[in-house]
């Protein structure tokens, strides 16, 4: 049974009993009763409370391999968890039974405490508990409080993010995280805005302040054909990396099924995620995985 509230933190009060979060880009302002975008942060009596804090609706062991990370912990298995909601509202999502579901329409959940989180990744043998399955963000404060015990007890801890993240909160959690897979959906502000409900520029500072403060920083790109596959946008995406990260940050680009509301693309062909790689490899890329082909 969902008893346990648990207080947000990064947000603001603001006239009228109204808060203004600031955890994610969207800064939403949020009525008293009403939940913020993400559908798991709600203003009860003009403070901002966590629903997802210590709810997780998903939890299982997993391979690191499967976050995709290839070049952390590799072999290793990883505590993977997630809740429901998300910042985002991606047409072609993957994952939209966790991303759009909401908690007061949930089943009996059980309330799983940060340190019950990490014993259950030491029962299990894990080296590492993922923040995955849905988007982290919306649930920094537990993910933040499960790092922070994780730490005392050399466990790892992984974020699989779409970065859409403010810097604010950014500077809290990402200090106490080891390693993440951020999503990088599309290089241009029109797929952002068109397919995401999104922006670009918060995803790539997020992906510069945490390959900027030594973690260990791996990029997933979703190729959608027609959409987010055109030579430019791939070599545009290539270039950043190049001047702002490393040219041996992991990269990983991964095949579209159809899914959710978008389904005009067809499935992405091998031949595309085998050409990025090769025009990817002759530029230096080193270290290119392709995924779901
Ligand atoms: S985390 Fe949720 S409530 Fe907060 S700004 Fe983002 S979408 Fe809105």
């Amino acid at each position: 049974m969902k008893t346990e509230v648990h207080k947000a933190s990064w947000w603001n009060a603001e006239a009228g009993k109204k808060v203004k979060c600031l955890l994610c880009p969207r800064r939403c302002v949020i009525a008293d009763g009403r939940l913020g975008f993400c559908g798991v942060r709600e203003n009860q009596g003009g403070e901002l409370f966590s629903l997802a804090y210590g709810y997780p609706v998903a939890v299982h062991v997993d391979p690191i391999e499967k976050k995709p990370l290839v070049e952390f912990l590799p072999g290793s298995w990883s505590l993977s968890m997630g809740t429901f909601g998300c910042n985002l509202e991606c047409s072609f999502c993957q994952n939209y039974h966790l991303s759009r579901g909401f908690y007061k329409e949930a089943p009996e959940l059980e309330y799983l405490p940060p340190e019950q989180v990490v014993k259950l990744a030491k029962t299990k043998k894990c080296a590492s508990i993922s923040f995955t399955y849905n988007e982290p963000t919306i649930w920094a404060e537990y993910a933040l409080d499960i790092a922070k015990f994780a730490k005392k007890e050399g466990i790892a801890t992984v974020l699989v993010s779409n970065g859409y993240m403010t810097m604010e909160a950014a500077k809290d959690l990402y200090p106490f995280i080891d390693a993440a897979n951020i999503d990088m959906k599309g290089f241009s502000e029109e797929f952002y805005t068109t397919m995401t409900g999104g922006h670009l520029a918060p995803v790539l500072e997020s992906m510069k302040y945490f390959h900027g403060i030594g973690k260990h920083l791996e990029i997933t790109n979703l190729v959608i054909p027609e959409k987010n596959d055109s030579a430019k946008m791939i070599a545009d995406f290539l270039s950043w990396v190049e001047k702002e990260l490393d040219k041996n940050v992991p990269l990983h680009f991964s095949a579209y099924h159809q899914d959710y509301k978008y389904n005009e693309s067809p499935r992405t062909p091998s031949e595309t995620l085998l050409k990025i790689k090769k025009s990817a490899n002759l530029q230096g890329f080193g270290h290119v995985y392709l995924g779901n082909i």
